[in-house]
């Protein structure tokens, strides 16, 4: 976990009261509602004195410092380049659809996984985010909609980390987005590349969140290659923990499958992909997605005509798929393509960070 001190939104609202000790009372609450219901710039929180305001702004601060905020062609994809107050940094994707607004947060500054055709992985793991540092992104993210007159309701953890891996800090930022920010555990989507163990966790929590599994291989040789953390957790025992979240939750439980060519765009893999599919039935959904290219991996997406081939054959034995359109790609804004400018290395075996899963498995988190 960062050492940092806490900033403005890693305050519950507990800690916030404490923090306005000697205001009057409503005072919590006038914060507390421009924050998180009017997504206000705490700068803009008018209804404060301003003493107090940059009393607030001083002694508690805010974490996201904007380095880099690049829109796509079209405007539809908006991403942020944010710069910690330790100088770590991470990206924020905001996805404006006719009928939604949506933003891809990360839980991590880089990740420990080291799946190969991930930038994020191929850069290395620097640090866990805090809550506060999680929350923030939705916030200002929100803020934007807002001023665009729209309203953010959706939330994915498919940012740059691995949520289950900081389990400490994204279970505490779930609640908030839906305590005090209002959004539905229907619109929250958590997505892991397979802890086995945190899915569990996930599945006892209070919030029915959607859990979304980077599936991509649907046989434990090719796994253990692409997605590291299954020679850990093998396809048996993810597969074991999807079905009893599926049981406990009943929430939609997807298989996110970059679609790479030669590699695992194969009938076969079609085929022992729609079994894995039908242990989970009715609710198992795939979600295609031609894989996005990336500095570190020779690795390239398969071909509009594989990409309908495979979706064919997996509708054809019963399973729910759907094609993914790729956004932001001119701004390396896609899936797999978050590196907030980090060098990638193009040989050197991935470096994973020493403690990248360890609050996940800390007891802390069991309970
Ligand atoms: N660590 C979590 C959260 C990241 S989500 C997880 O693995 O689920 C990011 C998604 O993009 C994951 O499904 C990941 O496997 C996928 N992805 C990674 N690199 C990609 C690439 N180059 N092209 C397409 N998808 C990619």
């Amino acid at each position: 976990m960062s050492t940092l001190a806490p900033t403005l939104y890693d305050l519950d609202r507990d800690a916030l009261g404490a923090e306005l000790a000697g205001q009057p009372r409503y005072r919590l609450d006038q914060v507390w509602h421009g924050l998180y219901e009017q997504l206000t710039d705490p700068q803009d929180l008018t209804t404060l004195p301003k003493g107090l305001r940059n009393e607030i702004a001083e002694r508690i601060g805010t974490a996201l410092k904007l380095v880099v905020r690049q829109a796509s062609a079209n405007g539809d994809t908006v991403k942020y380049l944010w710069e910690l107050r330790d100088g770590a940094r991470i990206e924020t994707v905001l996805m404006i659809y006719p009928e939604r607004v949506t933003v891809c947060i990360s839980s991590q500054a880089g990740c420990a996984m080291a799946c190969e055709f991930c930038a994020t992985g191929q850069a290395g793991f620097s640090r866990h985010l805090s809550t506060g540092e999680i929350i923030e992104q939705v916030v200002r993210a929100g803020r934007e909609a807002r001023a665009m007159g729209r309203r953010l309701a959706n939330v994915v953890y498919m940012g740059m980390g691995e949520p289950l891996a900081n389990e400490r800090a994204v279970w505490p930022s779930i609640e908030r987005l839906h305590g005090a920010i209002g959004l539905s555990a229907r619109h929250i989507t958590v997505s892991t590349v397979g802890i086995v163990p945190g899915i569990r966790r996930l599945a006892e929590r209070s919030l029915p969140v959607n859990l979304a599994v980077s599936l991509h291989a649907a046989n434990d040789e090719l796994r253990d290659r692409l997605v590291p953390i299954n020679t850990r957790y093998p396809l048996a025992d993810l597969i074991d923990a999807c079905r009893y979240y599926l049981g406990v939750k009943h929430r939609r439980v997807s298989f996110e499958w970059a679609m790479i060519a030669d590699v695992n765009d194969r009938p076969s893999d079609a085929a022992e992909l729609a079994r894995w599919c039908r242990r989970l039935r009715p609710a198992a959904h795939v979600n295609l997605i031609p894989l996005n290219p990336t500095p570190g991996t020779p690795m390239i997406g398969s071909s509009a005509a594989k990409v309908e081939a495979f979706r064919a054959m997996l509708e054809s034995l019963g399973v729910n798929v759907t094609v993914r359109r790729n956004r932001g790609t001119d701004i390396d804004a896609a899936c797999g393509q978050l590196a907030a400018g980090q060098p990638i290395s193009l040989d050197a075996p991935r470096r994973r960070g020493r403690d990248g899963l360890s609050s996940g498995r800390a007891p802390s988190d069991t309970d």
